[in-house]
């Protein structure tokens, strides 16, 4: 497996590849890995096949924080994360430092910076997709989705992949960079991969490490929620608003659970919905404790 941390030698990689006629795959992350981005390597490498190139990139992008979230102590161990991709059968691990992906920044060290300091000042481009990002995680977090689709147009323009798989687990960024390839004519195709759960139905996370003590059993109500929706649903067809309220006291029936929000929509539009029924898509993002974590599912 190759470690690659400079971006002219990752595009003329990339390029050497694609003469060669191969065909490469890649799977985003920020790391601290765990089995829902592995399986994304499996999906990857299933789409490419064994003759293709599957790359991974490990980058904790600063540009999708806002100024008080938890760029500073996002989990990072790049020595296991490396391991990890070796035994998945990676080919390349793209890891550059925040001197490479934004070079105004000055430095390549971000453990003890604030997102804001380490958001570059000079860097002035930016992709920013003006519709389904103002709903749910852009509502909560106004500058997260433009971070996202411009460090996911870099790496695209970096790694110049065939196919790139995304997490439904994040089903709104999922639905926002199929529309940023459609709309921008980028030559890639886009996988969504299912959601993976810890046994008691937690969705696998990088911040799951931040919950410690009850908090770890009080996350698994997120997963309660989508199944109380699904089980209030069942016969019939309720008004959304009951079933928010009908949440937001399950969810906060645990002692450090609050709701951020919950969200019934079109999968595909994210339109909302006035009364929820099978097939609808929920989302909700909820702080336990000072974690905040997000989940989604079909109904
Ligand atoms: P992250 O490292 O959190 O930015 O996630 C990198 C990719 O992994 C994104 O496409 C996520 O949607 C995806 N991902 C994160 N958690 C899971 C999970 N539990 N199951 C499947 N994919 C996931």
């Amino acid at each position: 497996m190759r470690i690659v941390i400079s971006i002219a030698a990752m595009q003329r990689q990339a390029r050497q590849w694609q003469r060669a006629g191969k065909r490469i795959g890649f799977v985003p992350t920020m790391g601290y890995l765990h089995a829902g981005h592995l399986s994304l390597v499996k999906r990857a490498r299933q789409a490419v096949g064994k003759s293709g190139i599957v790359v991974t990139s490990i980058y904790v992008n600063p540009t999708q924080f806002g100024p008080k979230e938890d760029f500073p102590r996002y989990p990072r161990d790049l020595r296991r994360d490396l391991k990890l991709c070796r035994e998945a059968g990676v080919d390349v691990v793209f890891t550059p430092s925040d001197k490479e992906m934004y070079p105004q920044v000055g430095s390549s060290r971000c453990d003890d910076r604030t997102a804001q300091r380490a958001v570059p000042t000079q860097f002035s481009t930016y992709i920013v997709e003006e519709k389904l990002s103002k709903v749910m995680e852009g509502a909560s977090r106004p500058t997260h989705f433009r971070g996202v689709t411009t460090v996911v147009a870099k790496l695209f323009n970096i790694v110049l992949p065939d196919v790139a798989v995304f997490g439904a687990k994040d089903w709104q960024q999922a639905t926002i960079i199929k529309h940023m390839v459609a709309d921008l004519n980028f030559p890639v195709k886009i996988i969504v991969a299912p959601t993976l759960r810890e046994r008691d139905g937690l969705a696998m996370s990088s911040r799951n490490k931040y919950l410690e003590g009850d908090l770890r059993r009080q996350a698994t109500v997120l997963w309660r929620a989508i199944q109380a929706a699904r089980f209030a649903i069942r016969k019939f067809p309720v008004p959304q608003h009951r079933l928010k309220a009908q949440l937001k006291q399950l969810i906060e029936s645990e002692p450090d659970a609050k709701l951020d929000y919950v969200e019934f929509f079109n999968s595909e539009t994210l339109v909302p919905v006035s009364t929820v029924r099978f097939q609808i898509h929920m989302a909700l993002a909820v702080f336990v404790g000072k974690t905040r974590l997000i989940d989604n599912g079909r109904l």
